[in-house]
């Protein structure tokens, strides 16, 4: 796909992501942004999202977000990034009646791309790695530099997963090249924590329980717990990632209340266990390793229910390993 030709003469260009909006959410449509505001100087462009985490304030135009959702017209060309439209949240009226509709991904849950042009690519690690290559080199700055870099850092665990290949540590050494505190961005958008994520983090470590001989490990944290810790859910990312980090685990799952009998359920996992297809059948999706779905019924419905499919999964592997 050419980028600046798809948007050649549009009046109006809009760019959204997933609700929830991660790392390379914000990374990815913020780069996008930038760049397509430096070359397409005639069009209206808008960015939209939920209010993001306060750690990615130090994007360049941060505050352009409208996560207030204010536009009465169609676009000419509506961006939708690291998602399909079901998890656009109040943009998804914007996807709708968009002239042109363009898809940029990288979830193995997305099939066939949800727009009129598409590029999803299940095989590279982050959103912001995919759009990299459709963006003209000559035209990268430092802004959109930074902001691709925390996509790819966000999604990969700074380089730690399994989908970083050669080709991602090459981009980003190229963007390393634009000569930004990298080491801050890890630092304080990856790592830093507050105290009270960090206590919730603690609390819901400590109430974790391990099943399958240790290689399960389910974690739930309810309304309450959240209130009482002033938390909101973004306070709760990467809990789950600490939960896999455990000797012995193959699949962690945390669970945090999202309305009556209703749970968000993040999955993580090792090679162990394909959790974008157990999040697929409760209507979810994401990789084989990181993967979330939104499921309803009492706590222990949503535990018996999931943990079937990964037993399963466990099991079949296990039948494999014995035989070969
Ligand atoms: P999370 O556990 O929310 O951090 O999400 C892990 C991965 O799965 C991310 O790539 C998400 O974009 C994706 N994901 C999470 N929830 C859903 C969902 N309900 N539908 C599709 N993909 C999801
Ligand atoms: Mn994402
Ligand atoms: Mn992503």
């Amino acid at each position: 796909m050419d980028l600046l030709k798809e948007c050649a003469g549009a009046e109006s260009i809009g760019i959204s992501t997933h609700i929830r909006p991660d790392g390379d959410a914000v990374g990815s449509s913020m780069a996008l942004y930038l760049y397509l505001k430096k070359q397409c100087p005639n069009a209206e462009i808008k960015l939209f999202m939920e209010t993001p985490p306060d750690c990615f304030r130090y994007l360049k135009y941060f505050g352009d977000i409208d996560s207030a959702y204010a536009y009465d017209k169609p676009f000419d060309v509506f961006f939708v990034l690291d998602t399909v439209p079901d998890r656009l949240g109040e943009a998804e009226k914007f996807f709708d009646c968009a002239k042109k509709k363009i898809n940029i991904d990288h979830h193995i849950s997305n099939k066939n791309g949800c727009g009129d042009v598409n590029v999803v690519l299940p095989e590279i690690g982050s959103t912001s790695e995919v759009l990299y290559g459709l963006l003209d080199e000559a035209y990268l700055d430092t802004d959109i530099a930074v902001a691709l870099y925390t996509g790819i850092i966000h999604d990969t665990g700074v380089f730690q997963y399994s989908n970083t290949t050669p080709q991602t540590m090459r981009v980003a050494a190229r963007l390393m090249e634009f000569d930004f505190p990298f080491f801050k961005i890890i630092e304080e958008s990856f790592y830093q924590k507050t105290y009270r994520q960090n206590q919730i983090l603690g609390r819901a470590l400590m109430e974790s329980i391990r099943f399958m001989d240790g290689r399960c490990i389910v974690s739930c944290v309810d309304k309450s717990m959240m209130q009482f810790y002033d938390v909101k859910p973004a306070d709760l990312d990467g809990i789950v990632n600490q939960l896999r980090n455990i000797k012995g685990v193959n699949c962690a799952v945390f669970l945090y209340e999202t309305g009556l009998m209703e749970y968000k359920v993040s999955m993580r996992s090792d090679e162990m266990v394909d959790v974008s297809k157990v999040a697929a059948y409760f209507g979810g999706g994401g990789h084989m390793r990181a993967a979330g779905c939104t499921m309803k019924g009492t706590v222990h419905d949503v535990i018996n229910n999931l943990s079937l499919h990964i037993e399963k999964q466990l099991k079949e592997k296990e039948v494999c390993t014995t035989e070969s």
